[in-house]
């Protein structure tokens, strides 16, 4: 069986069928229909949007027998004619492989004689930026005194090289990029008809692979069926065209927005493993910032800025809300960057791997800086509210005084789990009273709920935006319940940092200290026991930053035990 390449194949016969092209192809018809024909059209824009299959369309219908309000009819002899380029009075002209030397006179010969057998003769020229001055002149002067007969159709990639003479008397139309959606669209339709099994994530890359150049979609097409027959897979198709899946900057994306520069480096390093250029990774995945960034910016930018199939839609509208604004435009600043010193450089994997490690720690650097205003803050609210000073005061007493001591001391007064603690009392008393706290508690956490919020924005707008996705489901003295969206949102918040900061906050607003419960419909949610980290080891991470970091040194010799909750690495800390 002889293969015919989809773009031959699949090359439009009527106007309706051009694809991404509406304003032009509506308006050219309805010219055609009325018979107000140009002589002369330039059509530009970028390669492969359907400037010479719009061309052909055009010499078509102004010759058909019998057109259809404005649409050739494509059986009648005229229509065959042009169809088969089996009459002479339909002429391409590639001006980029013709040559400058004789252009001129050619175009002269052309036009000197009326059309054989159609109603008019048409020339196409593309790539008619490519031609000799001579050329342009002799044009020139056609389009001056133009017979009646001609219809010129200039095509260009360039029209700023075209000259402004010529270019003022065209009828101009200017063909856009395809967007990513409608590429898809058509190469579903073709895949159907091919009886091509393909899934609408593989089409959607193929598109964003062509950049808007439906020519471009249909070769890489015909490509990834040579290469894997009639069933295609994604992975085929990132193979294919040397693209990294989309998977890898979304992990990396959540890897720098929950802060874990190892995972960031392993997700690197199977990026190198796999034999992927550094290079073109980077210039994509800046790409991929660019779209955080607009997501987050325009309120509904899928139409005009950004072309994205569903799923990845979804996932960027998701990821762009990990970060505060100016954090995102930074790290989106800082991605561009990196991508201009990545085409310099000899080492493109160290320089990764050193802007990962920069991206992970940009908003620790930040969240030390607002530490300590808000402990200033924090400071000042112990003075002014004195039922809290008891509550606090208690455990500052504590925790200063009870740093190497076995930490159980201090998590035993948050232990106020009733179904553990009083698992000795009648149950039916307990369980009443407790709903009827339950339930008045969580109305007051509703209350608060936005100013909570707001406060943790005060520390750190990130988990601000995390917390804004995430639903208030149950409170009870001593414990709050979150059902978070996604285990984005899942991963973000259960960081033991981002969960002591939250409970500062809860404990300053609420005036006790309150846990976080976190649940997530779309995955398990691990047990403490998985997420807790063994005393001596936070005790070891505490002496550590306590010696190097001089601003928490001299926050803990001044506010002593109230930093127990606000600093992620003190040793008395645990979930409980
Ligand atoms: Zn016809």
């Amino acid at each position: 069986m002889s293969y015919i390449v989809m773009a031959r194949k699949w090359r439009p016969r009527s106007f309706e069928s051009v694809v991404g092209q509406d304003h032009i192809v509506r308006t050219l018809k309805n010219a055609i229909h009325a018979n107000r024909i140009s002589h002369a059209y330039l059509f530009t824009g970028p390669r492969g949007v359907g400037k010479t299959t719009t061309a052909r369309l055009v010499a078509k219908a102004v010759n058909c027998l019998s057109p259809e309000v404005g649409e050739p009819c494509n059986h009648c002899v005229r229509c065959e004619e042009i169809q088969g380029s089996t009459t002479t009075d339909v002429i391409e002209i590639d001006a980029a492989s013709n040559g400058l030397v004789d252009d001129a006179r050619e175009l002269r010969e052309k036009v000197r004689y009326a059309p054989v057998a159609c109603r008019y003769k048409v020339i196409i020229i593309d790539e008619v930026h490519m031609m000799s001055n001579a050329a342009f002149n002799a044009m020139l002067k056609t389009l001056e005194e133009p017979p009646a007969h001609t219809v010129f159709i200039l095509a260009t990639t360039e029209s700023h090289k075209v000259p402004a003479t010529i270019i003022s008397r065209c009828q101009r139309y200017d063909f856009r990029r395809i967007p990513e959606t409608e590429i898809t669209e058509r190469l579903a339709v073709m895949a159907a008809a091919e009886s091509i099994e393909i899934n609408e994530e593989a089409l959607h890359v193929i598109a964003r692979g062509a950049e808007g150049s439906l020519r471009d979609a249909q070769s890489l097409f015909d490509q990834i069926i040579s290469f894997s027959g009639n069933s295609i897979k994604t992975s085929d198709v990132v193979t294919v065209l040397g693209l990294v899946d989309t998977q890898i900057f979304i992990d990396l994306v959540e890897a720098i927005a929950t802060q874990d520069a190892s995972r960031a480096l392993r997700v690197l390093d199977q990026l190198v493993n796999n034999g992927a250029d550094l290079r073109l990774f980077m210039k994509d995945w800046v790409e991929y910032w660019r779209q955080l960034v607009i997501v987050r910016v325009v309120s509904n930018p899928q139409d005009e800025l950004l072309h994205l199939s569903g799923q990845v839609a979804e996932m960027v509208d998701r990821q762009a809300k990990l970060f505060p604004l100016d954090e995102l435009i930074n790290l989106a600043k800082m991605a561009a960057l990196t991508d201009d010193e990545l085409r310099r450089t000899q080492h493109p994997r160290f320089l990764l791997e050193l802007f990962l490690l920069q991206l992970c720690s940009a908003n620790r650097v930040v969240s030390l800086e607002t530490l300590w205003r808000e402990l200033q803050a924090m400071e000042e609210r112990i003075v002014t509210l004195p039922e809290n000073v008891a509550v606090s005061g208690a455990q500052v007493n504590t925790t200063s005084t009870a740093v190497s001591e076995a930490p159980e001391s201090i998590v035993k007064p948050v232990e106020t789990e009733p179904t553990v603690s009083q698992a000795g009392e009648p149950a039916l008393v307990v369980d009443t009273l407790e709903e009827v706290v339950t339930t008045g508690y969580l109305d007051t956490v509703r209350e608060n709920w936005t100013h909570i919020i707001d406060a943790v924005g005060q520390k750190n707008r990130r988990v601000q935006a995390l917390l804004r996705d995430v639903t208030l489901t149950g409170a009870e003295e001593g414990l709050i319940e979150l059902a978070c969206l996604s285990t984005y949102h899942l991963t973000g918040l259960e960081k033991d940092d981002v969960r002591k900061l939250i409970e500062s906050v809860l404990a300053a607003e609420l005036g006790r200290r309150t846990r976080v419960q976190l649940t997530c419909e779309a995955a398990e949610t691990p047990t403490d026991a998985e997420t807790q980290i063994a005393p001596e080891d936070r005790k070891k991470e505490f002496d550590e930053i306590s010696r190097k970091e001089p601003l928490v040194k001299k926050t803990l010799e001044m506010f002593g035990g109230q930093i127990v909750d606000i600093i992620p690495k003190h040793p008395s800390g645990g979930n409980k």
